[in-house]
């Protein structure tokens, strides 16, 4: 099967079978790896290897902390205004930029509402035939006293994804859940990237916070200890007990995209799977995408039947054909393939095969 889940979303097939292997006697300790301390030798090895290995994927700079933390996507939005308002350079400001490109960032606006003042601005458009875009990041209205500037560079529900980031000093905050490791990134261009690992990393439950060292929290008295940055950095990621099974099995995908040649070799191959799916629904009147191309997502592709009585049987005839999870999301409707790393190139030629025949037949 192919499995098109928008998180939790489809792993390396070898990277399951090494977990399955290992999975009741880890490194011969008698016992699986979720069921040792996460103080022991053994697991602070695997914990330590995790976190080079990202460093190096993403050739991440020295002065950045990265964070294996708890709380999911969500959880950043508390945790971004949290430290930040506290940060060191930012000497109390408390108040920032947030974009809305779709429907993930305009949920970090209500989270982050809670905590201090913000100046949003909704940078969805459309063009003049009608496809969803937004407002290129070189012309987004900022602030010149932000603490932060908030957005999402992959609108996992809406298939919007964009690369250029505004020219400013302020700190770009990013929230990466659904993009990072798809592609190379400059992490020095960003404050904080944080991401939730269920899509291109591991198992829900882990989550992840890159942070410039001059944005940990100068006084920690107003922030929840588990969210706090500094707490997390200056405990190596175990101020309280970390997700382990999930944050091992983040290290195997580490270890995986290492041996498939990395990030750039990622983006080879998800830029290929994409255009395969977007070019095909291009060329089809019986399928389409209304995302303008600059900014199509080469993650999550969302698609639309012309005849949405159509959907259900879709769906029903994909899944007996080995192709999971394509239903759109219920805000969007129609169908969604989300095409993180792990899936293969075959598995979006099945697809464009199977909606082929789908057309042939129902078309
Ligand atoms: N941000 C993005 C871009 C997402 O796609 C999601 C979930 O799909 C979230 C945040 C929320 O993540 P979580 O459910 O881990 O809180």
């Amino acid at each position: 099967t192919f499995n098109f889940c928008a998180g939790p979303a489809m792993l390396p097939a070898a990277v399951m079978q090494q977990a399955q292997q290992e999975f009741i006697n880890w490194q011969q300790q008698g016992c699986s790896v979720m069921e040792i301390s996460h103080r022991s030798k053994a697991f602070i090895n695997v914990a330590a290897e995790a976190e080079q290995d990202l460093r190096d994927l993403l050739h991440i700079p020295a002065n950045y902390k990265v964070l294996f933390m708890h709380g999911g996507g969500r959880g950043q939005f508390s945790a971004v205004p949290l430290n930040l308002f506290n940060a060191d350079v930012n000497n109390g400001k408390n108040t920032a930029d947030y974009v809305i490109s779709g429907a993930w960032s305009k949920a970090a606006v209500e989270e982050g509402y809670k905590y201090g003042n913000l100046n949003v601005q909704d940078i969805r458009q459309k063009t003049d035939d009608n496809l969803r875009t937004i407002v290129d990041p070189a012309n987004w209205q900022l602030s010149n006293n932000a603490a932060f500037i908030h957005c999402c560079p992959n609108e996992t529900v809406d298939g919007i994804e964009f690369t250029n980031l505004p020219q400013t000093e302020i700190p770009i905050v990013a929230d990466l859940s659904s993009t990072i490791l798809s592609r190379p990134i400059d992490v020095s261009r960003f404050g904080v990237i944080y991401a939730g690992a269920q899509k291109n990393i591991g198992p829900s439950g882990l989550t992840l916070a890159i942070v410039r060292e001059d944005l940990l929290p100068q006084t920690s008295s107003a922030i929840p200890a588990v969210l706090d940055y500094r707490l997390a950095a200056e405990n190596d990621s175990m101020f309280n007990t970390p997700p382990t099974f999930a944050w091992y099995l983040a290290g195997l995908v580490f270890k995986w995209l290492k041996q498939q040649g990395g990030v750039t070799q990622m983006a080879t191959r998800n830029q290929l799977k994409a255009s395969l799916l977007y070019d095909y629904i291009d060329k089809s009147d019986f399928y389409s995408n209304d995302v303008a191309k600059a900014y199509r997502s080469w993650m999550n592709v969302p698609f639309f039947l012309a005849d949405e009585r159509l959907n259900d049987t879709f769906v029903e005839q994909a899944q007996l054909h080995g192709l999971l999870a394509l239903k759109g999301h219920r805000m969007v409707g129609g169908m969604r393939a989300s095409i993180y790393n792990a899936m293969p190139i075959e598995g979006v030629q099945t697809l464009v095969s199977f909606m082929q025949e789908f057309e042939r037949v129902n078309g």
